[in-house]
């Protein structure tokens, strides 16, 4: 993800296409060369096909009629029925693993229980526990829209999760797939941090374990950096606020316009961006609930800026041709790392309370003169977002990224986006990485894939951020 990292990996065979449950068709698993339940149903389908016309028994309908409809009914009777059999089993399955360890997980960690449960579209919550191949939902609920629950209200919980002390975390000892702080950071995190836990979880070896743990750190580096900085322009462009407050607003935002404009938001630009975070003037509680004290740390126990200071260090290191040689030297380095990474992942709990939302559509409804709003809660590891309803006093634009924040919805842009990714051939979820000083688009990268996507408008935007502040 970092421009500076040359990647210098040995030419590794490809590992096999990892499994993708119910992923096509919301029936077949992809790819579907590896789903039995494809081969049954396009095997009955051939043979029906094969048989109709080589039998000798006399038919009132013509052959191609009379192969069509064996064809229709072997797969339906003998490849879609059993199929969708499995969906059921698998969904239940699930549901049943997830109401376990999630209860226990929940119990020991009360911060992570403040978000309220999520309405879906199919009317189904899901519990905020360790994310496992998710069946999606039903056909039938994917063909007729179910009936959406009557408009909850804007469920913000003003309650930032306490920082909790500094010995509480896995320490680095434990291993990756079964450790706590990354099971819940998977359920309760922004996506782009959620989804590079995931992948360092999944991450087969202990080379590719390193990796991933660089990348998650980096990511969740911007993560906090984006939320904040959304808080702060808010916060900068808010009118009624006091003016030392709009003052610290200009001052962070002008420094990271300076970081866009000139090099590019790197690694290094975010955490230092985060380390210059408070002290707030006058000692409000300010636009970011809750981040300070986790950022700063108490004396003997780092904070995060501390912690991902210590990552990025790694990170230089293997940029600079310091990367472990072997398994076993992987494994050590994951493990060092890891006490730094897990506690800074179980400090960033306060964006559980700043949750990102992408929006779908707002209508304005006269009687009550608000806006009903659909957006999909961009919370976990899973690319298909929750859907979620909500009354606002302020309109929205569709599809932007918003943080849910102590006063409402604030928008995400110009520092994140979904965009368009043409090597992927499909939107991502993007940050903003640098622009020009005078004119041009700003380029994105994706949090996925660390691919560069140029936004013509976004450019503007960041140039139009705040240049010189007055001191703050
Ligand atoms: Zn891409």
């Amino acid at each position: 993800m970092n421009s500076s990292d040359p990647r210098p990996f040995p030419a590794a065979p490809p590992l096999p296409a990892p499994k993708r449950l119910n992923t096509v068709l919301r029936l077949y698993d992809g790819p579907l060369y590896r789903d039995w339940a494809f081969w049954m149903t396009f095997g009955w389908g051939a043979l029906a096909a094969a048989s109709i016309p080589a039998s000798t028994e006399p038919s009132q309908l013509p052959v191609w009629l009379d192969t069509l409809l064996a064809v229709v009914i072997m797969v339906t009777v003998f490849g879609l029925l059993p199929t969708w059999v499995r969906l059921l089993v698998r969904r239940w399955l699930w549901r049943r693993r997830q109401t376990r360890p999630a209860a226990s997980a929940l119990a020991g960690a009360g911060a992570f229980a403040v978000r309220s449960v999520p309405v879906t579209g199919a009317g189904e919550a899901t519990p905020a526990g360790p994310p496992a191949p998710a069946p999606s939902p039903a056909p039938s609920a994917a063909a007729t829209p179910a009936p959406m629950p009557s408009p909850a209200p804007a469920t913000y919980s003003p309650s930032p999760a306490p920082p909790a002390p500094g010995g509480s975390f896995g320490g680095g000892h434990e291993s990756v797939h079964s450790c706590d702080v990354l099971t819940r950071a998977r359920g309760t995190l922004p996506h782009p941090v959620a989804r590079a836990v995931r992948t360092l979880q999944l991450a087969p070896t202990a080379k590719e374990q390193y990796d991933a743990l660089l990348d998650a750190a980096e990511t969740l580096a911007i993560t906090i950096s984006v939320t904040a900085a959304a808080l702060l322009r808010a916060a900068y462009e808010d009118d009624a606020a006091d003016e030392d407050r709009r003052r610290y607003a200009g001052a962070r935002l002008a420094e990271l316009r300076k970081g866009f404009v000139e090099r590019g938001a790197m690694f290094g630009t975010w955490t230092t961006w985060l380390g210059r975070l408070g002290p707030l003037p006058a000692n409000s509680p300010g636009p970011l609930p809750g981040f300070l004290p986790a950022l700063a740390g108490s004396p003997g126990s780092p904070g995060i800026v501390d912690d991902l200071n210590s990552l990025r260090g790694e990170r230089n290191r293997a940029a600079h041709g310091d990367k472990p040689k072997s398994e076993p030297e992987s494994a050590l380095r994951v493990r060092e790392c890891r006490i730094a990474f897990d506690r800074a992942l179980g400090r960033a709990r306060f964006l559980v309370a700043t949750p990102w939302l992408l929006t779908v559509s707002c209508t304005y409804q006269h009687r009550s003169h608000d806006f009903h709003v659909i957006a999909r809660d961009a919370t976990g590891d899973h690319p298909d977002f929750e859907r979620r309803i909500f009354t606002w006093e302020r309109p929205v634009e569709n599809d932007m990224f918003y943080v849910h924040g102590p006063a409402g919805p604030v928008p995400l842009s110009p520092f994140v986006a979904n965009s368009f990714c043409e090597q992927c051939r499909q939107t991502e979820v993007c940050y903003t990485y640098r622009t020009a000083k005078n004119e041009g688009p700003a380029t994105l990268k994706s949090f996925g894939r660390g691919h560069e996507i140029k936004v013509p408008v976004l450019g503007a935007d960041i140039r139009s951020l705040p240049v010189r502040p007055a001191a703050g």
